[in-house]
């Protein structure tokens, strides 16, 4: 759809991952520290957009932020694959021009979200993954960061315990787990912009990627239609080409946003998938949608207080 953004009111939403999010399983601690960690990385990003950043450079922030925050499932903090290594995925879109930029099991980097934002910037490709993504990484000076800063203690014990049961589990499976990120934001020129940042799943087979990384999957913006982070399960989530129905409900089925985010996700659910995205129009109105207990959530727009919720029925 061509861009048809008019200049207006800013919007930011984030998400730290969808799943077994239950009330009352959820220690306290944990439940205060997600609230926080979402509240801070939306007060800074509105903040920014409030003075004139630009969506794109917002939502990038914004997952970096998250990224670096061992409480969830990106950069720092990652969910481990069967060899014990941390394989990141990460995409970046901007509605304005529909460019794009990703990286696949790429090692060694601080924050990939940095990196797939080199790709945009880069143009020459949308998605580097493994090797030839560290060395790009490593030509643009793309910070590195080595095993004691990406990967934690408590990541190694969910590997163990994942290994000694033999199963490939999403964080999103344990109760309370910690979550792939995303983004999605409105600036005040009216463009959009999405980002989504993972580990993927813990026990993974070395080389799988999830669909965070691919464009039309986990990650959308178009200034014309919608910007969409998603999480849950990655296979569902690329056979239902998720991202990419969202915005063919909205630009050929004439579905209201929330509609057609509802409607992507039975396509998912059809497949024996779950968890959710967050997603923004072009004029920055918001929906959080999932078909899981909870997802971790925010989202604010200018003049009214930012929403947070973990569980479902409240946000
Ligand atoms: N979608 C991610 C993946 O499959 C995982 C998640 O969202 O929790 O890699």
């Amino acid at each position: 759809m061509s861009p048809s953004s008019e200049p207006g009111d800013v919007a930011l939403a984030i998400h730290g991952g969808a799943g077994r999010i239950v009330r009352g399983q959820v220690p306290a601690a944990r439940d205060a520290e997600l609230r926080s960690a979402v509240a801070r990385v939306l007060s800074a990003g509105m903040t920014a957009l409030a003075s004139g950043a630009r969506a794109l450079d917002v939502v990038q922030d914004a997952v970096a932020a998250l990224e670096d925050d061992p409480l969830f499932n990106a950069g720092r903090g990652s969910a481990l694959t069967s060899e014990g290594s941390v394989e990141l995925d990460a995409a970046l879109m901007d509605g304005a021009t529909r460019s794009a930029g990703a990286v696949a099991c790429v090692r060694g980097v601080r924050n990939p979200i940095v990196l797939a934002r080199r790709v945009l910037d880069d143009g020459r490709h949308v998605l580097l993954a493994g090797e030839g993504a560290a060395r790009f990484a490593r030509e643009c000076g793309v910070e590195a960061a080595g095993d004691a800063w990406l990967i934690t203690e408590e990541r190694r014990a969910e590997l163990a315990s994942a290994r000694a049961s033999g199963r490939v589990s999403l964080d999103r499976d344990e109760p309370g787990g910690l979550g792939t990120v995303g983004a999605v934001a409105r600036d005040v020129g009216g463009h959009l912009a999405a980002g989504t940042s993972t580990g993927g799943m813990t026990n993974q087979q070395p080389g799988r990627v999830g669909d965070s990384p691919v464009v039309g999957a986990g990650t959308w913006a178009d200034d014309g239609s919608c910007a969409i982070s998603a999480t849950g399960h990655g296979e569902a989530f690329l056979r239902a080409a998720f991202a990419h129905e969202v915005d063919a409900a909205l630009r050929l089925g004439g579905l209201t946003l929330r509609a057609a985010c509802d409607h992507a996700l039975v396509r998912v659910a059809a497949l024996e998938g779950s968890g959710g995205c967050i997603a923004l129009g072009p004029r920055g109105d918001a929906v959080v949608a999932f078909n899981t207990a909870g997802m971790v959530r925010g989202h604010a727009a200018a003049g009214r207080a930012p929403r947070i919720g973990l569980y479902a029925g409240e946000g």
